[in-house]
Parts: structure tokens; C-alpha cells; sequence
């Protein structure tokens, strides 16, 4: 071997080593610059106007690397709604740069914990994300104050430890917490306005979640462009109702074959727990198919699946999940993950997926 093809051998060896040996050094300069770009990015603020939804949490109550607890986040012009506040949703808006402290307000679709169980978080970060001075507005049906009054109590210390610790500058007392609003549900296949600002509309309508009650989702509306968000149910005409011709209708959808396959194997196992509540739930949410035939139903351009159930782990799982889906609904269908993004450019009838946002 010649000094030459040995250098050529070498050099990169002796790299690598170099690299390794400063790898401490070379990774904080590295994240630095890092977050320099990251605190200076404002990817939503550069979406074409109009309304962008954008999955803060893709999954249900189990866990799934690709799926956090269900959340979703709206920005309709100039006003940012989060729609359930799931575990990791938080964080998730956080890692995408949505502008957590301009939400203006949560909207809860009905109180399972895996709903509700990262509201503490999200008040917390869009409190001091801009010095709020009032709480966040917190939007839902009946039920709705007796959960913010439990984490308003649950957050009272942490609040009292930041205010006095950062000051005004960070987090003005007057801001902590949430402020619940509650609204009587309409009857099925009616909706009520629960919020009017901005050329912004947003509808609450019952859906189908028995024995879970009151159980609602949400349709917003903003110059011309309209997304439907499910919340929990079984398919429900009351949603095909209120949901007609809106551009997007954002689904939940629990493949009753995989759970059944779970049941059977909870049963082998002779896990009974897990075979009494593998019973339980298929009758209160809905099969992809269902999802997609309330789409077709309800004449929407495009639907996205999210409370995905159960998690998703193998290749080709996907394909299994949405078996049956594009002979029930003609249009575009996403399989949503954390991070799905989409925008609904205002004077167009577009709706464009857009790079994941995580
Ligand atoms: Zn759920
Ligand atoms: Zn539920």
C-alpha cells in the first residue's frame, strides 16, 4: 500500500477521532445555533392566510410514538384555538413554533382524561409565553368549569412560584390559569356559535359518545373556509349534519379488527381487565370506514384521520388500518400523525397538506 492510499485511509479515521474527541464543544455550539434559529422562526406566521389545522396530537389514550393524545390546533386568521388538550399536545405545539401564547382560547369536545390531561400545561406555557394577563378562555359544554376550577387548584403553587420568581416581565398573576365558559348542547344536527371575533366562527354540536354525555364536536368557519373537528364518537349523523361541505373534517377513527384481535389475544393472556375494556369501547367510537362514510355524507373535500387507536406499531399496520376507506370515500385521505399540517388559503377551494410540522 502506498503513503498516499494510506493517507486517503487515514485522514478520515483521524476526523472522526478528532470529531469525537470535541464532540462536547462541537454539539453546544451546534445546539446554540440551534435555538437562535428556532426562537427566531415563526413558521405559522408565513402560512398564506386563511385557516391552517395542525395536529398537536394524532392518537388517543395509548401510547404511539407517532401519535400524541388527541389535540389540535387552529390558527383562522388572526385567532389560534387549540381543540382538546391531550398528553404531549403541549409540547408538541412547543417543538412546532405554533405561537402558544397568542391562543385565545381551548376547546374542549368532552372530559376523558385523555382529552383534558395536558390542560395544565398548555395554560401554563401560553401564560408565559407572552405575559398573559388573563387567563385562558377555556370553551365546552356543561362540566367544563368543574375541570378548570381542579387545575386551576392543582396550578395555584406552580403559579405563585413563577409570578414571584420572573416577575411581571414572564408571568403577571393576573394571567394564570384558564377561565371556563360553558354552553348548553344543541340538539342533534343543530349547532350554537361559541365564539364570534375576527371573522372567525366557531359552531359546538353534539356527537355520539354515549355513555359518555355531553360529548360535542366543533366546525370553524373563517372567509369561506371551514374545518370540522369529530372529538369522540360513533359515527353520528348529528355530525354529518353540521359538517356538510366544510373543506376538511378532521375524524377520529378506532379500527374495531385490531381491537377485536387485542380482545382475543387479553383473553388468551386471561388478562380480563384488558378484555373487559377491549369490549367496551368499539361501540362508542368510530371504524375508519365510519369516518369515511360520514365524509361522503357530509360532502367534504378532504378528511384526516386523528384518535388513531390503537397505536400503529408494524409496517404495513397503516394499510390495515385504512382497509376499506377509499371504496367509502372518494377524496383525499390522510392518515394523521403529530405534526399532519394543513392550510386552507382564504379566497381559494385548496386544501393543501403541507410538510409535517414536526
Ligand atoms: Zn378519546
Ligand atoms: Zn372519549
Amino acid at each position: 500500500m502506498t503513503r498516499t492510499r494510506l493517507a486517503l485511509l487515514l485522514t478520515p479515521l483521524l476526523l472522526l477521532a478528532a470529531a469525537y474527541a470535541f464532540r462536547a464543544p462541537l454539539a453546544m455550539r451546534i445546539a446554540e445555533r440551534g435555538i437562535e434559529r428556532s426562537l427566531a422562526a415563526e413558521p405559522f406566521a408565513a402560512l398564506p392566510d386563511g385557516i391552517s389545522l395542525v395536529l398537536c396530537g394524532a392518537g388517543g389514550p395509548l401510547p404511539d410514538p407517532k401519535r400524541s393524545g388527541p389535540c389540535v390546533a387552529v390558527q383562522a386568521g388572526k385567532l389560534h384555538l387549540v381543540i382538546d388538550a391531550g398528553s404531549g399536545g403541549a409540547r408538541n405545539l412547543t417543538r412546532m413554533r405554533f405561537p402558544l401564547g397568542n391562543i385565545d382560547a381551548l376547546l374542549l369536545t368532552h372530559f376523558h382524561s385523555d382529552h383534558i390531561d395536558g390542560m395544565g400545561e398548555l395554560a401554563m406555557l401560553r401564560w408565559v409565553n407572552a405575559a398573559n394577563t388573563t387567563p385562558l378562555p377555556v370553551l365546552g359544554p356543561p362540566g367544563t368549569a368543574q375541570v378548570v376550577a381542579g387545575f386551576n387548584g392543582a396550578y395555584a403553587a406552580d403559579s405563585r412560584y413563577r409570578s414571584a420568581h420572573h416577575g411581571d416581565v414572564v408571568a403577571p398573576l393576573s394571567g394564570h390559569g384558564m377561565q371556563a365558559s360553558e354552553f348548553t348542547v344543541p340538539a342533534p344536527g343543530e349547532s350554537v356559535v361559541v365564539l364570534e371575533r375576527e371573522g372567525v366562527t366557531v359552531r359546538m354540536f353534539a356527537v355520539n359518545h354515549a355513555p359518555v354525555d355531553p360529548a360535542v364536536g366543533y366546525r370553524i368557519e373563517y372567509r369561506g373556509r371551514s374545518v370540522v373537528v369529530s372529538g369522540d364518537t360513533a359515527r353520528s349523523t348529528s355530525l354529518e349534519t353540521v359538517a356538510k361541505g366544510a373543506d376538511l373534517l378532521v375524524h377520529e377513527a378506532l379500527s374495531h379488527e385490531m381491537v377485536g384481535a387485542m380482545h382475543r389475544a387479553a383473553e388468551a393472556a386471561n388478562r380480563p381487565i384488558i378484555a373487559k375494556v377491549t369490549t367496551d369501547i368499539p361501540g362508542y367510537h368510530s371504524s375508519p370506514v365510519d369516518a369515511a362514510k360520514s365524509a361522503t355524507a357530509a360532502g367534504v373535500r378532504q378528511l384526516l384521520l386523528y384518535h388513531v387507536v390503537p397505536p400503529l406499531m408494524l409496517p404495513g399496520m397503516e394499510a390495515a388500518f385504512l382497509q376499506g376507506v377509499p371504496e367509502a370515500f372518494s377524496g383525499p385521505v390522510t392518515l394523521g400523525v403529530d405534526g399532519s399540517l394543513f392550510n386552507l388559503p382564504a379566497g381559494s377551494d385548496a386544501v393543501n397538506g403541507m410538510p409535517r410540522a414536526l
